[in-house]
């Protein structure tokens, strides 16, 4: 079964980068969050990206879906958790 588009919702347009003013690119990407001095990362994020710096841009929707998910204590809860190294900075010597 293929899913058919909402004809009246074609592939969102991020249009150009503000940064580059290359053409973004839709991806799935994963986003770092703090809420309340804790890292949360959420998966598979639809964003526009730019292909030569970087950027990344989200729907007004897609942001209200974030906020919602992190405000939701029992998605935080249930969720799995990953280990990230944290390095202090200091001066490498070579
Ligand atoms: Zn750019």
């Amino acid at each position: 079964m293929v899913k058919i588009m909402n004809n009246s919702e074609p592939i969102y347009n991020y249009g150009r980068c503000h940064v580059c003013g290359e053409m973004m690119e839709e991806k799935q990407i994963k986003q770092d969050f703090r809420i309340k001095g804790k890292l949360v990362v959420i998966e598979d994020v639809p964003a526009g990206v730019c292909p030569q710096c970087g950027e990344k841009v989200v729907k007004a929707d897609v942001g209200r879906q974030i906020a919602a998910l992190l405000e939701n204590p029992d998605r935080l809860r249930k969720a799995r958790t990953m280990k990230v190294p944290v390095i202090r900075f200091a001066k490498e010597v070579a």
